[in-house]
């Protein structure tokens, strides 16, 4: 499937191809709730790297998030968060260790995405108390990520676009 993406200002517009088109899962990270939290969860999509096009390339920031676990040295994560820099609108995230994804903020697409039939309430354990996290029937809860991709969520359900 085809998308069409931008930030709130404008500044930055994009286009790609994503074969995980379907919005289920809400990630409700400290991370993803910082810098694209929308009701304290974000929801990345599944596209193909090699298919992105960018307009307004220099107005893109670029963050590596800082990981601090208790008893832990911090640790910088190796995906790239990027964002517009005048707006702040986060866009999508790219990981090397997976050079042929790309994943976009659900938030930044202005194509019209279809609507998933079961929702996965993900990384359940950094929620915070104010978050009222969505039960019951087509709500999966996942204390963190579950096992499956995104692109087996797709082929399970039979929405995966070739
Ligand atoms: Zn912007
Ligand atoms: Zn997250």
């Amino acid at each position: 499937m085809q998308l069409e993406g931008s930030c709130h200002c404008g500044a930055v517009r994009f286009r790609v191809e994503a074969q995980s088109p379907v919005p289920f899962m809400h990630c409700h990270c400290s991370i993803c709730r910082k810098t694209a939290g929308s009701g304290g969860f974000a929801i990345n999509l599944g596209a193909r790297a090699a298919t992105l096009k960018v307009r307004g390339e220099r107005h893109l920031g670029r963050y590596h998030a800082l990981i601090r676990e208790p008893g832990q040295r911090t640790r910088r994560s190796k995906a790239e968060r990027r964002f517009c820099l005048r707006c702040g609108s986060a866009l999508w995230l790219f990981d090397p260790r997976w050079p042929d994804l790309v994943h976009p903020h659900a938030s930044a697409i202005d194509t019209p995405l279809p609507k998933p039939a079961e929702v996965v309430e993900a990384a359940l354990a950094y929620v915070p108390k104010w978050v009222d996290v969505p039960r019951g029937k087509g709500h999966v809860h996942c204390r963190q990520w579950p096992a499956e991709s995104l692109e087996d969520w797709h082929r399970r359900h039979r929405v995966l676009s070739e």
